[in-house]
């Protein structure tokens, strides 16, 4: 703890003017944990799997891979053939690794090297799988209406007993609306998804974490979930899985009338102490946090004041008694959604937007 020395204090506290970078905490533990909540909402004949796309949401891939191998997952899905080599490479090999893109230009090299399952989502990408892969294992995303990524209804009635001739690992499609229990879009996918897919030998997954608290009708034979496993929205049960906190660079009094950071945004009205923080948008805060923002002091809340810089915060710390080192961006008092929601934007934002600045702290590592 720094001593505070009060508003009356003569002069700024350039003396504790200290660096370094803003701490991220990963618990391994909560992901374990939020995966094995989440696999014990399906029945037991249902596989539960782990999205773990754009670098495990931002909390890194190959931690969180290999502690979710470690606690059973076998099947990972990522959006490119590149995460699937850095999955493969945190796993090894008894484990599927599903790439959602399909099967690209270009990929079927990496595909083929490290045992990646394409799901493919259009005829021509058929069409290249079995021209340069025959014989590699592939699945199928269709799309029920979400307009996204898939195969169409008409090509997949022309393909379809080519590609269950050829056998594929699974046969997926994904809700836009999961999220929102009552929206009558989830109804409605889940009926394309069974009309398309209905007496099919093959392995079914429609779900992601909203579709699990959907409901079994919704789970088929593999679930998929993301969000969830790093303890966000919609899975309201999540254990929270990254704290980030960021030091205080330097702390001075500004006056009444006068202003802090880019564009004068914020004007103090009377006497206050002002700290600024080593942590800012090129850290993935958003500048969406300026206006509503805030941080903690342990169990008090601190405004976000002016505007997120690149790499620097200003925080109103006048009301606190002593001055802490550090400031919690991320913990207790304030989760990914509630971060999210003062910035205007959602929780897999936050999270993918996490930097490579943080010193990074991983606990519970398998
Ligand atoms: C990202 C993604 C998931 C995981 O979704 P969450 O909402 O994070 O659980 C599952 N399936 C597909 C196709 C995805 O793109």
């Amino acid at each position: 703890m720094l001593p505070h020395r009060g508003l009356d204090a003569a002069r700024p506290f350039a003396d504790t003017a200290r660096m370094g970078a803003a701490h991220l905490t990963v618990d391994l533990d909560a992901v374990a944990a939020n995966w094995r909540a989440l696999d014990a909402l399906s029945q037991p004949h249902v596989e539960t799997g782990a999205a773990v796309k754009a670098d495990g949401y931002g909390t890194g891939a190959t931690d969180v891979a290999r502690k979710l191998h470690a606690s059973g997952v076998r099947s990972f899905f990522v959006a490119v053939a590149s995460e699937g080599v850095i999955i493969r490479r945190a796993v090894g090999t008894d484990a599927d690794i599903h790439v959602f893109s399909g099967h690209m230009h270009g990929d079927t090299d990496l595909l083929q090297q490290h045992r990646l399952i394409p799901m493919l989502n259009a005829p021509e990408q058929v069409a290249r799988h079995f021209q340069s892969a025959p014989g590699h294992p592939f699945g199928v995303q269709l799309d029920t209406g979400m307009n996204r990524l898939g195969m169409e209804r008409g090509d997949w009635d022309a393909l379809k007993s080519e590609l269950m001739d050829a056998g594929p690992r699974l046969v997926m499609s994904h809700l836009a609306c999961a999220d929102e229990p009552d929206h009558p879009m989830n109804a409605q996918q889940l009926h394309s998804f069974r009309t398309m897919t209905d007496g099919i030998a093959h392995r079914r997954s429609l779900a992601a974490t909203g579709g699990i608290l959907l409901g079994t009708e919704y789970h088929f034979d593999l679930v998929r979930p993301g969000i969830g496993l790093y303890g966000g929205r919609p899975f309201d049960d999540a254990t929270p899985v990254v704290a980030l906190s960021a030091p205080i660079v330097q702390t001075r009094i500004v006056r009444p009338f006068e202003t802090v950071g880019y564009g004068n945004t914020w004007t103090a009205n009377v006497e206050s102490c002002i700290a600024t923080i080593s942590a800012g948008y090129a850290d993935g805060l958003i500048r969406g946090l300026g206006s509503n923002g805030r941080v903690w002091a342990g169990d008090v809340p601190c405004p976000i004041v002016g505007r997120v810089s690149m790499d620097l915060i200003t925080v109103d710390v006048t009301h606190l008694e002593e001055i802490p080192e550090t400031l919690d961006i991320l913990g207790p008092h304030q989760s990914v959604d509630d971060l999210a929601d003062a910035a205007g934007t959602i929780g897999y934002e936050i999270l993918t937007s996490l930097g490579h600045r943080y010193a990074r702290h991983y606990e519970g590592a398998a």
